[in-house]
């Protein structure tokens, strides 16, 4: 089955829909059984997608769950209420006390600090690694390294990583690979393809697509699934099935709201590349962007999110350039249908094992579904009051 054809049917079998079109929103936290063999046979299969309690899950989160493996691949996709509610999670399902995992540097910030004010607590150890080291991650595997996490591209330095051959060395090592897909939305990349064995999304960003719900997935391959699945449910990581449901009908029309996305975040790029006032364009299918080649090689599309830096500003300039946008509006979150605009002065803060090359602030972008030519009109705008700022100052 083809990718669109996939997405329109995910999790949708009769089974859970019976006989409309979308499984509906199932609530309980109760579930009562009519006689002790029905409880029985419940209480044997209670790891299966058999209604056994609320927190185990109902018909909409089992769809859910099928509609996210039927994307990503894997034998079982695990739910959470929120992206980083994901990680922690999957994380924590195979580290003790005593282990080190390698953390991507560019990583989302909220991962770093679980790392760092989590995980040290309980005695596991964080090596961050340049997200370009490719095989090069040999050199910091160590025997008791029990994980290695991917985010790729990065967190909004956007930088590509060369996931198989960090799988490649890292499952020489015996240790679970781990990749945030949540840029590629599950449809752009295909983990499991490429050596990942859970793959974790913010499912609040593409997946959901219109900025109402928080919600986390991390899907596993065959080896992995019991372990993450059991270690999840310990934690009592559950989610409301009305959000399940609004994330449902996301994925119905992910891929043509990916594709919009990718097209016109496409434009601006290279629109802003050409700008005076830009320094770099990020964008993962821009030879500019450093890791460019592994996107071309692995990636079948890209979406809305991309960064560029600019040349010049300073505080107040950078205040005239956002503070006056009409379109992009100023948010932490991206995915949505509305354009959102970001500007980082501090990278290096960000990060421990790689320097961050460029003085002047990066801005991050996400491009919704508005018509890109006001888009570009809004940012055209945002430059004539920098460099007016830059000008009233000298
Ligand atoms: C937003 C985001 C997360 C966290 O997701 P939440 O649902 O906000 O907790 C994790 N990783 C990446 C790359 C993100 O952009």
């Amino acid at each position: 089955m083809k990718k669109e054809t996939k997405l329109i049917n995910a999790g949708r079998k009769s089974q859970w829909t019976r006989g409309v079109v979308n499984p509906p929103v199932e609530r309980a936290s109760t579930v009562v059984f009519d006689s002790v063999k029905e409880m029985k046979h419940a209480t044997a299969n209670k790891t299966n997608q058999v209604l056994f309690y609320g927190r185990r899950g109902t018909s909409t989160s089992f769809a859910f769950s099928d509609a996210m493996t039927a994307l990503e691949g894997g034998a079982g996709c695990a739910i959470y209420p929120s992206g980083t509610a994901a990680i922690t999670n999957a994380i924590l399902a195979f580290v003790k006390s005593g282990d080190h995992i390698l953390m991507v540097d560019n990583a989302y910030e909220p991962t770093r600090d679980y790392c760092d004010k989590i995980l040290a607590k309980l005695g596991i150890e964080t090596s961050y690694y340049d997200p370009l080291i490719g095989a090069g991650i040999e050199a910091l595997i160590k025997p008791n390294t029990k994980v290695v996490f991917l985010e790729s591209p990065g967190s909004i330095t956007m930088e590509v990583q060369d996931v198989p051959a960090i799988a490649e060395v890292a499952h020489r090592h015996h240790c679970v690979v781990m990749l945030d897909n949540t840029w590629s939305a599950g449809v752009n990349f295909q983990p499991f393809d490429y050596g990942v064995d859970i793959s974790i999304q913010a499912a609040t960003k593409y997946i959901v697509g219109h900025s109402d719900v928080m919600l986390g997935t991390a899907t596993a391959t065959k080896a992995y699934w019991p372990q993450l699945r059991e270690s999840s449910y310990i934690m009592g990581q559950c989610t409301s099935p009305d959000d399940l449901y609004l994330a449902m009908r996301g994925i119905r029309t992910l891929n043509v709201r990916l594709q919009q996305h990718q097209a016109s975040a496409l434009k601006i790029a290279h629109w802003l590349s050409t700008r005076p006032e830009v320094e770099t364009v990020l964008h993962p299918a821009l030879p500019s962007c450093p890791g460019h080649e592994f996107f071309q090689r692995d990636f079948t599309g890209a979406n809305g999110l991309f960064s560029f830096v600019l040349n010049r500003g300073n505080s107040a300039a950078i205040t005239a350039f956002l503070d006056g946008m009409s379109h992009f509006k100023m948010g932490y979150s991206w995915g949505g249908f509305e354009s959102l605009i970001l500007a980082i002065s501090n990278v290096n803060s960000m990060r421990s094992a790689t320097q961050w090359p460029y003085q002047h602030p990066l801005i991050r972008l996400h491009v919704g579904l508005e018509n890109v030519d006001d888009l570009i009109a809004d940012l055209e705008q945002g430059f004539a009051r920098l460099n007016q700022a830059l000008a009233a100052q000298s």
